[in-house]
């Protein structure tokens, strides 16, 4: 005998005061037929009528709860909210007018149930619908020309993608949801075409409408939204947004403000970038766990022969820019500390406290490969390890600079935290840090050199580098772009990380001008801050 089923059932439900009741009273009277346990969800999708108040007031024998949006946000907001609400095993969704008989459950929790699947989809087309197939010509058409468009542009071999009840495994569920990007109906080919993408198996299931489908679609507005979002899942899809994940972790919250609702940005190399719809943080999620971390920054990391995979390729050689570039950001704190003790946290080769030995007598790094470390100058202090385990004094340093360094955080609050308590008072924090929100970000979009799979687990905008720094005890002094001393060799391997053909032939180009002469200094798209305790 299996396991008895248990099911949450999620409604998202928005200006449905009039049919809701409907919907709850047959939902409260099949769910206890089809399993063991089951609960209600509806989620109230910001609207102005007594959806919640009736949601809320109905007498249900079944437990039913009640999720509501402040504002409008759309089907597939509702939904994702009602997946991560769900606590059964088996999560479904119906429409909240219920055209559809959830009777015809019962044959996909079987097959669910019995691992045949993974998700369950209503499919008006199949013969044994029993559906009212008399409906308008134009939505017809629509409907027609969605199929053909899913199958055309997203590989999806399911006619019928927006039937209103549907079936997960939970942990499927979640997984999908967790990488969808679309609010509105689109998220119904989103969800499948991630879900193919991530080896779920999908079976399609007959389906029995009670009375006519939903009549407040609107073909043209709604064909044209269905187009965009078409267009984006297709790009999503190309870029590997919805591929499984390699990361060894589990999904988590966001670093900066804990909210757990996000949308992918990007990905490489079986990680995925997020974007907190709370606070915008950018984050991998899920991360990379402790032993892939410690692997990234074994002794290889600094000098690397996959340059543009991770690490630098040959760190050494571009010791005097990188001189030059950090004289540059620390005369950024002269204005605030200008000498005394400095830390250099995840200092490399300590080309920072070398290019500050004139005004800082005393040098402290930190570095958690021991042979970067190894190559710091002799009369500094090296304090090997990982930031968040060494132990460096309490109010003790001047300034403490974090050099591309913070990204590198899974935690980055607690960095910052650790900051601020080695700082004495009156000391300042220097932070350089890539920004999301940079023009060479924006123009080099999921390309963009500082999207280093899987080494930056965060990055960071002015906004969310400012939360993170109040939130820590600091209060900014000083923010601007960051750039960093180059040659023209160097920034075409830059661009070679992104655009292979075109880096190669600017590299020969580079050559034939006599290549690694000249020295500039180049944005960089990070951005600097100067920061002191609050
Ligand atoms: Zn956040």
């Amino acid at each position: 005998m299996a396991a008895p089923i248990a099911l949450s059932l999620i409604v998202p439900a928005y200006e449905e005061a009039e049919r809701l009741p409907a919907t709850l009273r047959h939902a409260a009277e099949a769910l206890p037929r089809l399993a063991a346990t089951s609960e209600i969800i509806v989620v109230d999708d910001g609207s102005r009528d007594a959806t919640t108040t009736i949601a809320e007031r109905f007498p249900s024998p079944v437990p039913l709860r009640v999720i509501r949006f402040a504002v409008n946000r759309g089907k597939g907001a509702a939904v994702a909210a009602g997946v991560v609400a769900a606590r059964h095993p088996y999560v479904a969704f119906t429409d909240a007018d219920c055209p559809y008989d959830l009777e015809r459950l019962r044959a996909m929790l079987a097959t669910l149930a019995a691992g045949e699947a993974d998700i369950a989809i209503g499919a008006r087309e199949l013969a044994e619908s029993e559906v009212n197939r008399g409906y308008g010509l134009l939505r017809l058409i629509s409907g027609r020309a969605l199929s053909l468009l899913t199958a055309l542009a997203l590989g999806l071999p399911f006619r019928d993608s927006q039937c209103g009840l549907k079936l997960f495994r939970a942990e499927a569920a979640r997984r999908l949801f967790a990488v969808r990007t679309i609010d509105g109906f689109g998220f119904d080919f989103e969800i499948l075409t991630a879900a193919l993408q991530q080896g779920y198996v999908v079976r399609r299931f007959p389906v029995r409408l009670t009375h006519d489908d939903d009549s407040r679609i609107r073909v043209v507005r709604d064909s044209l939204r269905m187009a965009r979002d078409l267009w984006r899942v297709r790009r999503n899809m190309r870029a590997g947004i919805y591929a499984e994940t390699v990361a060894d972790g589990p999904e988590r919250a966001c670093p900066l403000c804990g909210g757990d609702a996000c949308s992918p940005v990007a990905a490489a190399h079986g990680y995925r970038m997020v974007r907190c719809r709370g606070c915008g943080l950018w984050y991998l999620n899920p991360p990379p766990s402790q032993t892939t971390l410690a692997h990234l920054y074994d002794s290889s990391y600094f000098a690397s022969p996959a340059a543009h995979a991770a690490g630098y390729g040959d760190y050494a050689a571009a010791a005097a820019d990188a001189r030059a570039t950090f004289r540059r950001r620390l005369a950024l704190v002269n204005g605030h500390v200008g000498s005394g003790r400095l830390l250099d946290v995840g200092a490399g080769y300590g080309y920072l406290v070398e290019a500050a030995t004139a005004r800082f007598p005393e040098r402290w790094i930190v570095e958690r490969s021991t042979a970067a470390a190894a190559r710091a100058p002799q009369d500094v202090r090296v304090v090997t390890g990982t930031w968040e385990q060494v132990t460096v004094p309490d109010c003790y340093f001047d300034v403490v600079s974090m050099q591309d360094c913070i990204e590198h955080f899974l935690d980055p609050l607690a960095a910052l935290a650790k900051a601020r308590a080695a700082l004495r008072p009156g000391g300042a924090l220097l932070v350089v840090t890539p920004n999301v929100a940079s023009r060479l970000a924006r123009l080099q979009g999921r390309r963009w050199v500082s999207l280093k799979f899987p080494e930056h687990v965060v990055l960071f905008s002015p906004t969310t580098l400012r939360r993170a720094l109040e939130h820590s005890g600091f209060r900014i002094e000083t923010a601007v772009a960051a750039g960093q001393y180059a040659r023209l060799d160097f920034l075409a391997s830059r661009v070679a990380s992104g655009y292979p053909r075109l880096g190669a032939a600017l590299a020969r180009v580079v050559r034939g001008l006599g290549g690694n002469a000249c020295r500039f200094y180049a944005p960089s798209g990070s951005i600097a801050v100067v920061a002191v305790p609050s």
